[in-house]
């Protein structure tokens, strides 16, 4: 097996970072307590509750879709129904795993051409319907950073907050890149959450530099009640909790959580300034964290793919590249350089 030269079409192709890997380390020299009991995983939730300066109840999944199906339900009865972005991972991306672990909750889209999901839209889908044959509304879900690489502002998701709080909603956070959108916005975890409103956050730690794993924050820890049965009956317990828990010890005390995002997003901006204003080339939307969605003509698609270049295209046509901590800036250039050429070929 070799290494193969480093893509951008997902930044869970990363590795584990450093700090992740010497904290594994050190929860493998010996044993533990099993089932979350240990050191490593109260240590852990500690250093979440220090991050987010306040007393919130801390839960390890394996994964993002585990950890917004089950905070989705843990928010909701089955006849509630779940606002969100027509973006949304929740309703693209995680095969009706929120539906399914609700007991039939149903999403409700609303379309979005960017991503994002506005007060406004909440508003009137929740006010839309308020008869019995309606699933009635429990629930908004928003993506921080959007699945289009947004980021919703203190503003926004105050604004939003605002709107639940009228109306009687829960507000849960999809953080799956949640440290990207701090370092993006420059403000504090707490901020950006549960002083704007969020009721529940899922804290992605795979795309920040873990193997795996996600954290499930409840900010109102009577929402938390039973949550690890929840976990347990889901498959989602882990026996050997410390090494779920350990990394995120690692990233958290050292601040690579937010040094890997700061990478990333730089990495981001890096190929867009350097591939700025060259012909047919445009990025689809605003470059506010870790990814670029870029409008490209298919002759420059085939002639990356030609060169080994490997991206997505599922979000607004475009190639979508996304970068990771551990993101190389010399293959960046490599892959701007390619892009240069093709785009001037292109353009005759
Ligand atoms: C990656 C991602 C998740 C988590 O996906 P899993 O593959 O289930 O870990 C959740 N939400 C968003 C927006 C994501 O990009």
């Amino acid at each position: 097996m070799t290494l193969q030269d480093q893509q951008f079409a997902s930044d869970n192709y990363a590795g584990i970072c450093p700090e992740a890997w010497e904290a594994m380390a050190r929860a493998n020299a010996g044993s533990a307590i099993a089932y979350g009991e240990d050191d490593w995983t109260h240590q852990a939730a500690d250093a979440f509750r220090k991050l987010f300066e306040t007393e919130c109840e801390v839960f390890f999944v394996f994964n993002g879709t585990a950890a917004n199906s089950l905070a989705l339900a843990a928010l909701c009865q089955s006849y509630h129904s779940v606002i969100c972005s027509s973006a949304a991972h929740v309703e693209t991306d995680e095969c009706g795993a929120p539906e399914f672990f609700s007991n039939g909750s149903k999403l409700l889209v609303v379309p979005s051409e960017d991503g994002k999901l506005r007060a406004a839209d909440i508003r009137r889908l929740a006010q839309s319907r308020s008869d019995i044959h309606f699933p009635k509304p429990g629930v908004v879900t928003i993506t921080q950073p959007t699945e289009t690489g947004l980021v919703y502002t203190v503003e926004e998701v105050r604004a939003i907050s605002a709107v639940c709080r009228e109306l009687g909603l829960k507000l849960h956070m999809d953080g799956s890149r949640f440290a990207h959108a701090c370092d993006s916005l420059g403000i504090s975890p707490a901020e950006i959450s549960w002083k704007a409103g969020v009721d529940v956050l899922c804290f992605g730690g795979t795309k920040n530099g873990m193997a795996v794993g996600e954290a499930v924050l409840f900010f109102d820890p009577a929402l938390a009640h039973e949550f690890d049965y929840r976990c347990k009956q889901a498959g989602q317990l882990a026996s050997k909790m410390r090494f779920l828990s350990a990394p995120w010890v690692g990233i958290l005390e050292s601040g690579a959580w937010l040094r890997n995002a700061h990478h990333a997003n730089a990495c981001a901006r890096r190929l867009a300034d350097t591939i700025a204003n060259l012909p047919g080339l445009r990025p689809i939307f605003p470059v506010e964290a870790n990814a670029l969605f870029l409008s490209a003509p298919a002759p420059v698609l085939d002639a990356l793919r030609a060169r080994g270049w490997r991206f997505y295209t599922f979000i607004g046509g475009g190639a979508r590249f996304m970068f990771a901590w551990d993101a190389d800036p010399a293959r960046i250039d490599a892959l701007a350089a390619d892009l240069r050429e093709a785009a001037l070929a292109a353009a005759g």
